[in-house]
């Protein structure tokens, strides 16, 4: 790769919450080279959605014109990388096993995650996540989205992990309150990153939480810290949705890089 640095997780068009005439491959690394950061493209891939959805960049098998697009880019630049980030769904560990045999050698990059494990409820929509909260008391789906999580760490389909704690996108002091029965404490979350470092499993460091009210990343600085001090390996990246927020975000992201003395 060119540069020393990289931001592991950007969406362009081709991310289902982005729209048609959002940025593109070409958009991002444009402003990448001039800030002389690799980029690593981590679209949505979620089997449910693609299996079922007409209106999903990757239906009926589009991700082979998106690896032959990404591929013709590289003819032009050699600072990014070609990736994917994947809903871990527990009932769908063979079919994810059966896609990383397929495609974990076409792309550079896989990064496991959890945003829904009912589906069509991801936590990381706010308005979802209402509608869930009116079916489900908080303190489970707290617990539920722990659970979840542990079991795609256990699951061991993935080398990488992203937002560790994005439950917390919207349950937090400064939005949704949680409960008084709600545990929400950092060991639950440092234990989660204790087992990941365990499966030898690399731990996102998301910059993108500074959009929400939570105003911090996923996880927290002092969480990253604490694991780091115990040997946790990490991936850093700003989730970008928008160009906007990819420019504002990079020094960050080269910061935080500094900040835990890694270098790819
Ligand atoms: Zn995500
Ligand atoms: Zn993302």
């Amino acid at each position: 790769m060119k540069f020393k640095y990289t931001d592991y997780h950007i969406h362009t068009n081709w991310s289902v919450d982005i729209k048609d005439n959002g940025p593109t491959f070409r958009d991002y690394l444009e402003i990448a080279e001039r800030a002389k950061i690799n980029i690593c493209f981590l679209e949505h891939y979620e089997l449910y959605y693609i299996e079922r959805d007409k209106n999903n960049p990757f239906y009926n098998g589009k991700i082979d014109d998106y690896l032959e697009e990404l591929d013709q880019l590289k003819e032009n630049y050699n600072f990014f990388l070609k990736g994917l980030e994947v809903d871990y769904y527990k009932d769908r560990e063979v079919e994810l096993m059966e896609f990383m045999d397929d495609y974990g050698k076409e792309l550079d990059f896989i990064g496991g995650t959890v945003h829904e494990w009912i589906y069509t409820y991801p936590v990381t929509s706010r308005e979802r996540l209402e509608r869930l909260l009116n079916k489900i008391p908080m303190k489970q789906v707290i617990d539920d989205y722990f659970e979840t999580y542990r079991k795609m760490i256990e699951s061991k389909i993935f080398k990488n992990v992203c937002h560790i704690d994005t439950i917390y996108r919207y349950i937090n002091e400064n939005d949704i309150k949680p409960s008084d029965d709600c545990d929400t404490s950092d060991e639950r979350i440092l234990n989660l990153g204790r087992l990941c470092k365990k499966n030898n499993i690399r731990i996102e460091y998301n910059l993108s939480g500074v959009r929400f009210p939570i105003k911090r990343p996923f996880p927290s600085k002092q969480i990253v810290s604490q694991l780091k001090l115990e040997g946790a390996k990490f991936f850093i990246s700003s989730d970008s949705h928008s160009l906007e927020f990819f420019e504002e975000t990079f020094p960050k992201v080269i910061q935080a890089y500094e900040f835990l003395g890694l270098i790819d």
